[in-house]
């Protein structure tokens, strides 16, 4: 499929005349073709207003339609084949078979929330009857309903570029609240961002839904992004990427007349607390499946494992032994972008030449451009409690270890850690007393809580919560993956004493969309 370089504002589609950009080839630094044209301001301006053209008629698309026009954008992204695979391939540096999954995962995403469309309980229905009988005052006629907040901006992932991108979990689970989207594409992946925003342009078409529901701009700077969350027709925003430009924008959308709320999903060091039975039984077995864990896909998971706290002893001794012999044998492995790769590159070295740190072990020494080679680091409690820099997430395969005097010392670490996406125990038996001491703290600041397991590998279900406190998101109270993900989009509103002719389908008496219901706070399951 031959890329044009254009932005996509509804069905148009035109070369962008504000500077432009090219992706890189990840494995070489090479620039690649072809060019794409960055948005202007007016542009910018014409995509909101058609996502606001959009809103109320694409808000009240009844639920099979909207929910085909999910299953239609699902299709098209297939129907793309393997020239999205082979350009994302190229761009983010990927291996096939993890760009392969993860377009199984787009895909699935979007089928799941039209599901959870066509199952209708996203609108939390409730009803609470009119009382006129009753004393000393009647009862209103009170029902409520869940709607869209609005045109919503899609910042996508660079790690995820299928996944969390163009059609990612933002795009899919605002859709399905009823929201139109403008995505700004990642510029370390435009030609997929095209491919895939073709792919939607289409089923909008295709599924007759209104023109403005969808849009994909392309920036050459920092004013397009910028202007979206600034733009008053836009009501909330979704985005995945360095805690720098997480909080630009939400700083930006909190300045505005109308402050909007910023999904940002940042950074996470995602803490593993090995407790002494485990590590006494298996310290090693642990060890193998954390450096497993650790370099999966060069580190670039916002779930990885970046800390680990442990009983100084020699259990941890032939954990730490285990773990850099495993991790010595990592071969390098090309990162998403160059900047990312010199980011983390940084990052590794000031942590290794740290005063109160000391390099255990670094992966097979990196050949060619863009290559991240995984470190493990170790440091001392106190080191850790008194210096916040070995806090802060290191984008990639490097991990550091904490050697706690004593398990109360492990424990009382945890009071000292920002907001988590994931925080992993390892437990025996033995151990689950004072697991549960720390499960308190824990449940604080992390937002998914797993035994003898690592963070990596998010399933994508009903149960999931892919979020956490500051700074892991910038709102602990929501998820970005799973079912759960379409909340960030809706907001409920109340219907009092309404005629049935002016209430929406969802609140009508005869409940002709077949809606299970809170009636007078007991649900009501439909027939
Ligand atoms: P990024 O630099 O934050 O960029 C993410 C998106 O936001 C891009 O579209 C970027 O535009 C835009 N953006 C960034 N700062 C902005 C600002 N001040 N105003 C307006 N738009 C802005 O993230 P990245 O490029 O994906 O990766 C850089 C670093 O982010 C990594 O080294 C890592 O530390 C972190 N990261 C963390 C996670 C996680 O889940 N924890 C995931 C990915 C990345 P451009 O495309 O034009 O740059």
């Amino acid at each position: 499929m031959q890329l044009t370089g254009n932005l996509l504002i509804g069905q148009e589609s035109a070369f962008g005349s504000n500077g432009s950009i090219k992706a890189v080839n990840a494995a070489t630094g090479a620039a690649i073709e072809p060019a794409f044209g960055g948005a202007t301001l007016a542009d910018l301006d014409r995509a909101c207003a058609l996502a606001w053209a959009a809103f109320d008629v694409y808000r009240e698309t009844a639920p099979e339609a909207r929910a085909k026009f999910l299953d239609t954008i699902a299709q098209n992204i297939l129907d793309i084949g393997d020239d999205l695979i082979e350009r994302c391939m190229i761009e983010s540096g990927l291996p096939r078979a993890r760009l392969e999954g993860e377009r199984g995962r787009t895909v699935g995403q979007l089928r799941m929330f039209a599901d959870v469309v066509r199952n209708g309980d996203f609108l939390g229905v409730r009803i609470d009857p009119a009382q006129p009988e009753r004393k000393p005052l009647p009862r209103v006629d009170l029902r409520l309903r869940h709607i869209g907040v609005g045109p919503v901006a899609v910042f996508g992932a660079s790690n995820f570029p299928l996944a969390f991108s163009v059609a990612g979990g933002d795009t899919a689970s605002a859709l399905a609240a009823g929201c139109p989207v403008i995505v700004k594409a990642h510029s370390a992946h435009p030609g997929t961002a095209e491919l895939v925003g073709r792919a939607v342009q289409k089923a909008v078409k295709d599924c007759g839904m209104p023109e403005g529901t969808f849009s994909l701009l392309f920036d050459s700077g920092r004013d397009v992004g910028q202007g979206l969350v600034k733009d008053n027709r836009i009501k909330a925003a979704g985005f995945t990427g360095s805690r720098g430009g997480g909080t630009a924008l939400m700083k930006l959308a909190a300045a505005r007349p109308e402050p909007i709320p910023v999904y940002a999903e940042m950074s996470s060091i995602n803490p593993v607390l090995l407790f002494p039975a485990a590590l006494a039984n298996r310290g090693e077995a642990i060890a193998k499946a954390f450096v497993g864990s650790l370099v999966l896909g060069a580190g670039q998971f916002c779930t990885n494992p970046g800390l680990v706290l442990a009983v100084d002893g020699p259990d941890l001794d032939k954990f730490i032994a285990a773990a850099s012999a495993a991790l010595s044998e990592t071969a390098a492995q090309t990162m998403l972008t160059p900047g990312i790769c010199k980011t983390y590159q940084g990052a590794v070295e000031r942590a290794g030449e740290h005063a109160g740190v000391t390099t255990a072990a670094r992966g097979v020494e990196a050949k060619g451009a863009n290559q991240g080679r995984s470190a493990l680091f170790i440091t001392t409690a106190e080191a850790f409690r008194t210096s916040h820099e070995l806090q802060e997430e290191i984008f990639g395969a490097s991990s550091l270890v904490v050697r706690c005097p004593d398990l109360a010392t492990m424990l009382d670490l945890v009071e000292s850690l920002e907001g988590q996406l994931t925080s992993a125990l390892h437990i025996d038996e033995a151990d689950y007393a004072e697991a549960k001491r720390v499960l308190p703290a824990l449940e604080r600041r992390t937002g998914r809580l797993l035994v003898n397991g690592f963070g990596t590998g998010v399933e994508v279900g009903h149960a999931m919560v892919h979020g956490g406190p500051f700074p892991s998101t910038a709102d602990g109270r929501s998820t970005s993956v799973g079912s759960l993900a379409i909340n960030r989009f809706l907001r409920p509103v109340s219907y009092q004493d309404l005629p049935d002719a002016l209430l929406p389908d969802a609140l009508k008496t005869d409940n002709p969309l077949g809606l299970n219901r809170r009636v007078d706070g007991k649900l009501q399951l439909a027939k």
